[in-house]
């Protein structure tokens, strides 16, 4: 049995999970937050109840320093020599990571250099690995990347189509996101239908604050929704997914708003939030939908028409269908979502079933007796994939 820890380091949080590995068990899990900022605290769970505290969190170092006290303090573990192995969650390995790595002096470099990528993630993800090494330094530590899933996609997918050298030069091209849930659902999906992955054709909704659709065929991610950044694809709590980029310039002018204050715009003030102007939240947005408000109705249109022609583009591309598989906090937990995304798919074998889609946050199946193309619920854990990750790698 092996104590894995599974880290996802933000600029001012760190999220943990302590799993007991191969039963991927979860021992304990929890969150600092508010790190180098006013209020700090950590939370973690303490026999099913959270326990929180608010001290002094200057920096990640001191963070994780306090986390690994708070273990043994609630006597989770006696000491840390228990602890086998950290699996860091780093969202951009650019092409230089297709699979998640035993991190090294040159492997911390190789993250270091595609940063430029990921300016908002990487350097955080960066400094808890050299936060858990200066504390841990002879634990093993392995890097899991977001983008590492999505490195089988076919050069006519993930290249733009814009001048060639952009690629060369700049690194220019489609790298796509939350490569460690679509791998996680589509594997748990193959499980759940007994059959080999390799002779599956999967479309994965990972929807929740951020959202992205994957076209998984022979359990290799073909194709997906996000593209160069996290704001491409369908819409999203708050970022607007694919626009022409023609109107960028054309909304400088207008508001006299820089490149970069457009761009945030695009990530925080627009998706569900821009177009019902009061919520990102699916469930505020759902309510005052029934409660007749327009602007809610069209944003839930515009939400689920997004994602229904991305299936039918997949569909297309992949040449067939099996599953469809939905995940993260809308697609588990939204019946409406689900039915309006899959209604309009029947001549393509979707049969969905109204009765089976009243399930929240379980793995269940939701399409009719014998339809061609199942539909399933699967939630997701990108934790155990790290843990898995860990030990697969870091032993
Ligand atoms: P993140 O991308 O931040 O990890 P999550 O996957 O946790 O986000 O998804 C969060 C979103 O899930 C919330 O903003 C909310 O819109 C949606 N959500 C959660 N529960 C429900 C529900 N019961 N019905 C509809 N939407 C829900």
């Amino acid at each position: 049995m092996a104590k894995i820890m599974a880290i996802n380091a933000g600029s001012s949080s760190l999220k943990f999970q302590l799993l007991n590995m191969p039963d991927e068990e979860i021992i304990t899990k929890g969150l600092v937050e508010r790190i180098g900022l006013d209020g700090p605290k950590i939370t973690i769970e303490v026999n099913g109840e959270k326990v929180s505290e608010t001290t002094p969190i200057p920096d990640h170092s001191i963070a994780v320093k306090k986390l690994l006290d708070a273990l043994t303090a609630h006597q989770i573990i006696d000491s840390l020599d228990e602890i086998n192995g950290i699996g860091h969650r780093v969202v951009h390995g650019g092409e230089k990571f297709s699979d998640s790595v035993l991190i090294d002096d040159e492997v911390l470099e190789g993250i270091e250099e595609v940063s430029e990528l990921a300016p908002l993630h990487n350097p955080a993800n960066i400094v808890g690995i050299k936060a858990f090494k200066e504390i841990l330094p002879n634990v093993p530590a392995v890097a899991v990347f977001d983008t590492a899933f999505h490195q089988t996609m076919p050069k006519e997918k993930y290249l733009y189509s814009v001048p060639y050298e952009y690629y060369e030069k700049y690194g220019i091209r489609k790298y796509g996101f939350h490569g460690t849930s679509h791998k996680y659902v589509s594997q748990r999906a193959a499980e759940m239908l007994e059959k080999p992955k390799e002779d599956l054709k999967i479309i994965s909704c990972h929807i929740g604050n951020g959202a992205s659709i994957t076209a998984i065929d022979g359990g290799k991610s073909v194709d997906t929704s996000m593209g160069f950044t996290p704001l491409a694809g369908v819409t999203m709590g708050t970022r607007s997914g694919n626009i022409d980029p023609a109107l960028i310039p054309f909304l400088m002018e207008k508001t006299g708003q820089t490149a970069d204050e457009i761009i945030s715009v695009l990530n925080k003030e627009s998706g569900m939030l821009g177009l019902s102007e009061f919520s990102s939240d699916l469930r505020d947005i759902e309510e005052q939908a029934e409660e007749g408000n327009e602007k809610a109705q069209t944003a839930l249109d515009i939400y689920t028409t997004r994602i229904h022609k991305y299936i039918g583009t997949y569909a297309a591309s992949m040449n067939g269908l099996d599953a469809i598989v939905f995940t993260a906090g809308v697609g588990e937990n939204s019946t409406t979502i689900r039915e309006k995304v899959c209604k309009g798919l029947e001549f393509m074998g979707v049969q969905f079933d109204e009765k089976k889609n009243d399930v929240r946050g379980e793995e269940s199946f939701i399409n009719k007796e014998g339809s061609p193309v199942n539909i399933l619920v699967v939630p997701t854990n990108e934790e155990v994939m790290i843990a898995r990750d860990t030990v697969r790698l870091g032993q």
